[in-house]
């Protein structure tokens, strides 16, 4: 299910056909899925995301005359050239955004950076929620860590690698894609703080349970750079101005009732989400805690019907994959990340994790979509050196 990337050797015999001579190294960086906590980043709450066994990976040489040439196997077969010195939001256009704005973001942060040549390559697929982006800029950011000698800590090169995606790419996305491509750990989901970026390993044994967490990505291509995600966020911020809170965050589930009535119609839904899937992390966490893994399908079921009918970020593909994953033995399912398409995770019993996705493809089929692309999650480990 999970395609073979390309060998250190045969990245490097690719840097030397683009750029003659050799690597300094080659970095990687996963995508996520999110097992629970889906919107609540950026209103400063929790998430539980755990990194794929899907990477981008990317051969560096550090250049000290300010050049930084830029080549991914997905960028067109072009070699993009761009001057540090030169980088500004606006100036940069396409993929080459992301990795250019995160060497504009580190340069921004004061941080003593310069030229290099990349060649990317990847297999965390794009624009399917499992956030390529961030795995696309955590991998630049950790070569030039390197490259530069910086020993930033993981949730400091998150930070940057956010402001490359909001201030240089226009995406208004939250830290915990950044995070989880950074800081998780093999075996184990990540508790987030996006607030304070404090975090912690939760053991996330799937293998052990007999389980298996199918992602089934819809193939519905998802824009979060479009208006909708803005908008959310934006609503989300104007209902914690209207609550005189610093951020959703800071409603407690207690005073949820009491919150929404004084809120406008619109805005209810929004905060009734984000606080609810607040208590389903802690909630996911405990189950994880006391061994009960097998309990954790209902409470992503339960925050799938939050993003559908509060939050509204589902779609008929994700809401089809959901219900027809649950009716053919998932003990639970969600969408996962951003929204408006993308991917959904199922926690399957491993001896039905086949039928699961017959019966996806299936339904897929009978609805005229295309068919799903099927991966497994395995926890795995967060960005580093490969070579
Ligand atoms: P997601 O992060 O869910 O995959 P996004 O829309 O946030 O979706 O990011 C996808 C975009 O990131 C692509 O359209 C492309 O511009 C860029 N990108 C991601 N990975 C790569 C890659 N390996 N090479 C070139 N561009 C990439
Ligand atoms: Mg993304």
């Amino acid at each position: 299910m999970n395609p073979r990337p390309a060998t250190p050797a045969e990245s490097a015999r690719t840097f030397t056909e683009l750029y003659g001579g050799h690597p300094d190294g080659i970095w990687y960086a996963p995508g996520r899925v999110n097992i629970i906590g889906e919107h609540t980043d950026y209103n400063d709450g929790f998430a539980l995301p755990m990194a794929l066994p899907r990477t981008t990976r990317v051969a560096a040489r550090r250049r000290d005359d300010g050049l930084l040439r830029l080549h991914s196997t997905r960028g067109g077969g072009r070699i993009t050239e761009l001057r540090v010195p030169d980088l500004a939001p606006g100036t940069v256009e396409g993929w080459a955004r992301y990795p250019a704005g995160t060497v504009w973001a580190l340069a921004e942060a004061g941080h003593p950076v310069g030229g290099a040549d990349l060649h990317i390559d990847s297999t965390v697929p794009t624009g399917a929620g499992l956030s390529s982006s961030a795995a696309l800029e955590c991998a630049v950011a950790v070569a030039y860590d390197a490259l530069y000698g910086l020993g930033l800590p993981g949730p400091e090169l998150a930070r940057t690698a956010q402001r490359a995606e909001n201030a240089f790419a226009g995406v208004p996305c939250g830290v915990m894609d950044q995070m989880a491509s950074l800081c998780c750990v093999e075996g184990a989901a990540l508790h987030l703080d996006s607030r304070t970026l404090e975090h912690r390993q939760v053991p996330f044994d799937l293998t052990a349970h007999d389980l298996t967490l199918l992602v089934l990505d819809t193939r519905v291509q998802h824009d979060l750079a479009d208006g909708a995600y803005a908008a959310l966020r934006a609503g989300c911020e104007r209902a914690a101005r209207l609550l005189g809170l610093p951020a959703l965050r800071d409603l407690p589930a207690d005073r949820l009732p009491e919150a929404l009535a004084g809120l406008p119609a619109g805005l209810a839904p929004l905060v009734r989400h984000v606080v609810t899937e607040n208590a389903r992390v802690a909630e996911a966490e405990a189950l994880l805690a006391a061994g009960d893994t097998r309990a954790l399908g209902p409470l992503l079921t339960a925050g799938h019907a939050s993003l559908r009918d509060d939050y509204r970020v589902s779609c008929a593909e994700t809401d089809l994959a959901v219900d027809t994953a649950v009716a053919a033995g998932a003990l639970g399912a969600r969408m996962t990340g951003g929204g408006f398409g993308g991917s959904v995770i199922a926690l399957t019993p491993a001896a039905l994790a086949r039928a699961v996705t017959e019966a996806v493809t299936t339904a897929f089929a009978r609805a005229g979509h295309r068919p799903p692309a099927v991966l497994e999650a395995v926890p795995s480990q967060g960005a580093g050196r490969l070579a």
